[in-house]
């Protein structure tokens, strides 16, 4: 009993999205944990097989992305410097590849030095000289990507746990599309995916967590939308009263520190909005601002430090302030 409290509750933090109301009357919800995760998809009672298909999608794709786990296609990848890769796994990292050539904060060949930290297993600030070594190491041209397989060269390892959820979101989707799924929530750890609208026809609300608290500051409503959060109370640890926290800066080595506590990302396009995320958290708002008003490839809510809140124009009439500690900036 007092582990399944310890789990909830561990689970319940690394949410950093609610979805309020999931689906209404009779609805049936499906929990379980993977990619290092608690995901939950909720689906009217007569979608279950629906449900339960992502579930065990999302399983098994732990055995294709998982960097960790030592029996997976990433793990044998990262050990033998290269190799053949299935379709799956080629076709997100070239995405990753695609879009770390736009917004080089977005790297996935950064894992050496998120061991070096520590980050799943026990953190701590390594030496200056250690990260700077290390550093040498990384960046994506020292991945090459050929047809079907891929080259890592000077000891680079792949790290796709900044993309794989955003992916497999879609995948989700494919799946609730497949089985003619009228209404669904997918929540893979703070990646949300909104299926549809309630039974009642408005808008599901998408919470937006308070940092550092289970709280919700402000609500985002649409549908067939993927909403991805990435913030610095995910994954952090202190040390010498300073925190540090699991999201990398490539260019320094260090954890991010551009005065954000988080970065919501809204989009259509599930993977981008995963690795815009984490790309927007690395360069701050204003340069990411900046790029989406340039570009319009998505809409965003950022949270600073100094607690004010910036959203894109596409979210005025959408977003909703629940927290008067916090100020909505013009
Ligand atoms: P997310 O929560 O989607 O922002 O992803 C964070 C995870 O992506 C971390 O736990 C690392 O595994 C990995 N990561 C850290 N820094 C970066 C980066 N600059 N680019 C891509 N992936 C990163
Ligand atoms: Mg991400």
């Amino acid at each position: 009993m007092k582990r399944i409290t310890a789990f909830l509750i561990s689970a319940a933090v690394l949410l950093s999205l609610f979805v309020f109301s999931a689906c209404e009357n009779q609805s049936y919800t499906k929990s379980f944990f993977a990619l290092n995760t608690f995901c939950t998809v909720t689906v009217d009672a007569s979608d279950k097989a629906a449900a339960d298909e992502i579930a065990r999608k999302i399983s098994e794709a732990e055995k294709v992305f998982s960097a960790t786990r030592s029996d997976s296609e990433l793990y044998k990848i990262n050990k033998e410097g290269g190799g053949e890769l299935s379709k799956e796994l080629y076709s997100v990292l070239k995405r990753a590849l695609e879009i770390n050539a736009l917004l080089p904060a977005f790297d996935p060949s950064l894992y050496n030095l998120t061991l070096l930290w520590g980050f799943g297993s026990e953190p701590s600030v390594p030496s200056e000289k250690d990260i700077s070594d290390l550093l040498l190491h990384t960046g994506a041209d020292k991945i090459t990507l050929t047809d079907g397989a891929v080259t890592l060269s000077g000891g680079a390892m792949i790290d796709l746990g900044a993309i794989a959820k955003g992916y497999l979101s879609e995948a989700a989707k494919e799946i609730l599309i497949s089985h003619g799924v009228e209404r669904a929530v997918v929540n893979l750890g703070g990646n949300v995916y909104i299926h549809g609208k309630k039974q009642s026809g408005a808008d599901y609300k998408v919470g937006i967590k308070k940092p550092y608290t289970e709280e919700i500051v402000a609500t985002v409503t649409g549908e067939d939308l993927f909403y991805v959060t990435s913030g610095s109370y995910e994954r952090y640890f202190t040390e010498n009263g300073k925190s540090y926290c699991h999201i990398l800066d490539p260019k320094t080595g260090y954890p991010a520190e551009s005065g954000l506590y988080s970065v919501t990302v809204i989009s259509k396009d599930g993977t981008a909005a995963d690795a815009l995320s984490t790309a927007f958290f690395i360069m701050g708002a204003k340069a990411s601002m900046e790029y989406i008003e340039k570009t319009g490839v998505c809409e965003a809510v950022f949270i600073t430090e100094a607690k004010e809140i910036i959203i894109t124009k596409g979210l005025k009439d959408c977003f909703t302030l629940l927290d008067s500690s916090y100020t909505l900036k013009d």
